[in-house]
C-alpha cells in the first residue's frame, strides 16, 4: 500500500471507531428503557464492545509504532481515543501489554 492510501485508512479506522464509540454512548443514555434485555445482559454487552473497541485501538497504535503495543492504555489519548472506556458497571479495564489485550475487572467476556 502507498504511504496515503494507509494514512487515509488510519484516518478512516480512526474516525470510524469515534463515531462507534460516541454513538454507543448515546444509545445507552437514550434509549435501553423498557428494552427486554435485562440490565446486566446489556452492560456485559456494551462492556464488550468497549473491549473491542480498545483492543483495535491498540492493534492501530501497533501498527504506527513498529509493531509494540502502548505502554498503558493512557498512551491511546488523546491521539487515538478521546477517552479510555470503563465497565459499565464500574472499574478500568485491565490491560495485557504483552498480548495487547483488554480484560474487564467484572468478568465480561467476549466468547469469540
Ligand atoms: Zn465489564
Amino acid at each position: 500500500m502507498s504511504r496515503g492510501a494507509y494514512v487515509g485508512l488510519l484516518s478512516l479506522v480512526i474516525a470510524l471507531a469515534l463515531v462507534y464509540y460516541l454513538a454507543k454512548d448515546q444509545a445507552t443514555t437514550v434509549g435501553r428503557r423498557g428494552a427486554e434485555a435485562p440490565v446486566g445482559v446489556a452492560s456485559a454487552a456494551k462492556c464488550i464492545a468497549n473491549q473491542r473497541t480498545l483492543e483495535s485501538v491498540i492493534a492501530m497504535y501497533r501498527m504506527t509504532h513498529d509493531g509494540e503495543n502502548p505502554t498503558t492504555l493512557s498512551d491511546l489519548v488523546p491521539r487515538n481515543l478521546p477517552l479510555i472506556p470503563e465497565c459499565p458497571e464500574g472499574g478500568a479495564y485491565l490491560y495485557d501489554r504483552n498480548a495487547g489485550t483488554v480484560s474487564c475487572p467484572n468478568g465480561h467476556r467476549d466468547e469469540r
